[in-house]
């Protein structure tokens, strides 16, 4: 089958079989994918289900269901100190790709940027068209700015175990291996619904350019954040999101989907 462009839809637009479009949609099928009358596309719900439908005239048929398996099995939220300028709009993208659940933007103590409100749609927007360029069945959810402290009290209802604070200095484990001692936790089917929404679920926090205040890090300290490190060298606020995702997609995916065959790793 030839590959098929994808499309965010509400779940308020389908009214089985059929997939109502608002006029952007029709827009961006027929002048940007170049899309006819007849031509098919996959709709996703930004929630994990996906069906082909085929494009009538102003609405679309659904013709089946697609079976996706891109997503990582555990819930991830990343605490990201909005970085200076458009950094966040890469960290968005990139951390989507990587299979993030949900970003919280930051206000540390000393994160310079004071987004405008009307910043969230756009970032939104961004984390959806990363989502359908990577091939997700999830849609990131980017939620509104807040103030480091607000978002510490936050984090144990997100998640109760599992909270990791990235200090670039100090002697703090290596998130790799922090991730690798939760990996029977991460990789144990849920038992519960309860197991599957919070039990399944980890927190990483990454600073701004200017690093984390002591006091942050106590107050992390103090509502069970561990420190980790990422490594000896010193990452920008806009690297360090995607090499902590990175280490997290590589855990579950590794141990997920062995080899079928040995790996030789000397050359023959
Ligand atoms: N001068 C700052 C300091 O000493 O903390 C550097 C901050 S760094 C540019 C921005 C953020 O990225 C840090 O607050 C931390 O969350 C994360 N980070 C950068 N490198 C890291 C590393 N090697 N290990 C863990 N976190 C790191």
């Amino acid at each position: 089958m030839p590959q098929l462009q994808r499309l965010a839809i509400a779940a308020s637009q389908i009214q089985y079989p059929q997939i109502t479009l608002t006029a952007d949609q029709q827009h961006y099928l027929s002048r940007v994918l170049r899309l006819s009358v007849g031509d098919q596309f996959i709709a996703i719900n930004g929630q994990g289900q996906a069906w082909i439908a085929e494009i009538a005239a102003d609405a679309a048929q659904i013709l089946e269901v697609v079976e996706m398996a891109p997503e990582l099995p555990i819930v991830t939220t990343l605490l990201v100190a909005l970085p200076k300028g458009t950094g966040f709009e890469d960290v968005i993208r990139q951390v989507t790709e990587m299979g993030v659940t949900c970003i919280q933007p930051l206000l540390s103590q000393r994160t310079l940027l004071k987004p405008s409100l009307h910043k969230l749609e756009r970032w939104q927007r961004i984390a959806q068209e990363a989502a359908e360029q990577s091939e997700r069945a999830v849609i990131p959810t980017i939620l509104a700015p807040v103030a480091f402290s607000a978002a510490l009290a936050l984090a144990t209802q997100i998640s109760p175990t599992h909270h990791y604070l990235c200090v670039a200095r100090g002697n703090a484990p290596h998130l790799l291996d922090c991730l690798r001692q939760s990996m029977n936790w991460m990789l144990t089917p849920p038992q519960t619904p309860l197991d599957g929404a919070r039990g399944r679920s980890l927190i990483i926090a990454t600073g701004p350019e200017g690093g984390w205040t002591d006091l942050e890090i106590k107050q992390a300290i103090a509502q069970k954040f561990q420190p980790v490190s990422l490594g000896k060298r010193v990452l920008r606020a806009v690297t360090a999101p995607l090499v902590a995702m990175s280490l997290v997609a590589a855990v579950c995916e590794s141990r997920q989907q062995p080899a079928e065959t040995p790996v030789n790793l000397r050359h023959p």
